[in-house]
């Protein structure tokens, strides 16, 4: 029998965070949730409270930790905590040995590192803490002996196709190339003037996967593979020259991993990120996920076609940081959260984001990422910067 593992959920109320939950339901004799994390949806929170009867509740936001507690004032063995502080706690309790780290944004950066330190298995689909802190995360990792499991469909992809050893020596297990697949997003056939009027509504109809709102952004302005090619260099210990992004409208083939002899291996299934999270929550066993099993006579065909750079120049913005080290792809990073934003309220125009990205990035001086203080302070800059930019833009 498995041993129960005792599971820390940050964003819990999120769409990771809900499958997540979904995966756990399914198996009672395997997992257990020590504390559920979110930023401010309390009623969402307080449902999941009491369906799952954590230890831990968190709320990033003090007000909504406030009313979480009151909400759960009958549920006194609940202990109901906030902030950064709260969020760092429940990553690194001693009773807890897996935590999913499945909140937006850089926000996730410091109870995920926190993850880190204390050694857990760390099932990442936030990315952008990877990007933001590349080698200082790895050496993190490294020295506290954490096991990073990658969440992203992708990267989970990549994993499975590779000896579960050899994962950070891609070139001594025979690999010469990951082929990373992107669905090219809702607006892959739109021409660059249809581009400019795009709503975010339409950005966050992704045809195929059902995501949160930032990343259904990302998705549409292929920022998020970019995000991702940086995320595959780190976790991979590979560089941009060894992967290629192959646009696979159907997302069926999540990823693929080729050899030097020319085998290419793909790991395939229906677009639904309960089959990462169920693989990272059971690895190396392989459990239920609830998902339907893949029928690829209704698929039919599969389709490939190079990106294209000159209409969604985000991916190129994110390959130039990387390339360009240090401090750079927290830039591109924090200027992207702003802008996606600004989008997402109506204050900027889907064509403006690389725009303002490339502005920043111009504005910035790219220094090495010698601590976490010098990430965080160059995270706020490029956002002061991304912030002026926009109203430049705007007025
Ligand atoms: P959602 O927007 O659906 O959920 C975000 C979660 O983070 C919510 O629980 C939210 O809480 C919480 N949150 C937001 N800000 C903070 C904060 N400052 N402090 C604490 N918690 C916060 O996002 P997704 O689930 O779509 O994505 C989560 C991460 O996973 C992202 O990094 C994304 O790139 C990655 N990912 C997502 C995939 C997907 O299919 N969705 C696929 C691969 C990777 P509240 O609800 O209270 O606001």
């Amino acid at each position: 029998m498995s041993p129960m593992r005792n599971i820390t959920i940050l964003g819990a109320t999120g769409s990771i965070g809900l499958s997540t939950l979904d995966v756990i339901r399914r198996h009672p004799d395997r997992f257990s949730v020590h504390a559920l994390a979110a930023n401010t949806r309390v009623a969402e929170m307080a449902a999941l409270c009491r369906e799952f009867q954590p230890s831990c509740a968190v709320m990033a936001d003090a007000k909504a930790a406030d009313a979480l507690a009151a909400t759960l004032s009958d549920l006194p063995h609940i202990t109901v905590l906030q902030g950064e502080a709260g969020l760092c706690e429940v990553a690194s309790a001693a009773e807890v040995d897996t935590v999913m780290a499945a909140i937006v944004g850089a926000a996730g950066l410091p109870p995920t590192l926190s993850a880190v330190r204390a050694g857990k298995r760390v099932l990442l689909a936030n990315k952008e803490a990877l990007v933001m802190s590349g080698q200082l995360f790895m050496d993190a990792v490294a020295e506290s002996g954490a096991e990073l499991l990658p969440i992203d469909s992708e990267h989970n992809a990549i994993f499975q196709c590779m000896p579960a050893d050899r994962v950070r020596d891609p070139g001594g297990a025979g690999i010469t190339r990951i082929l990373l697949t992107a669905s090219g997003g809702p607006f892959r056939e739109h021409s660059q003037d249809e581009l400019r009027s795009v709503s975010p509504a339409q950005a966050c109809a992704h045809p195929n996967w059902s995501m949160g709102q930032k990343i259904s952004v990302d998705s549409a302005t292929l920022m998020n593979k970019g995000l991702e090619l940086i995320e595959a260099c780190w976790l991979f210990n590979t560089d941009p020259s060894r992967i290629e992004v192959h646009v696979h409208p159907e997302s069926i083939i999540h990823s693929m991993v080729e050899y030097a002899d020319g085998s290419v291996l793909a790991q395939l299934g229906s677009p639904d990120m309960r089959t990462p999270i169920a693989n990272g929550l059971a690895w190396p066993e392989r459990i239920d996920a609830g998902v339907a099993p893949l029928d690829l006579f209704a698929i039919g065909r599969f389709h490939f076609e190079r990106p294209d750079l000159d209409r969604f120049p985000c991916l190129q913005l994110a390959a130039d940081a990387f390339k360009a080290g240090g401090t750079a792809p927290a830039v591109l990073n924090a200027a992207n959260e702003e802008a996606v934003a600004a989008f997402l309220a109506g204050n900027l125009g889907f064509t403006d984001i690389p725009v303002i990205i490339r502005q920043v990035l111009a504005a910035t001086d790219v220094v090495p990422a010698a601590s976490f203080e010098t990430i965080f302070a160059k995270d706020a800059e490029a956002r002061r910067l991304a912030r002026e930019q926009i109203r430049l833009l705007v007025v």
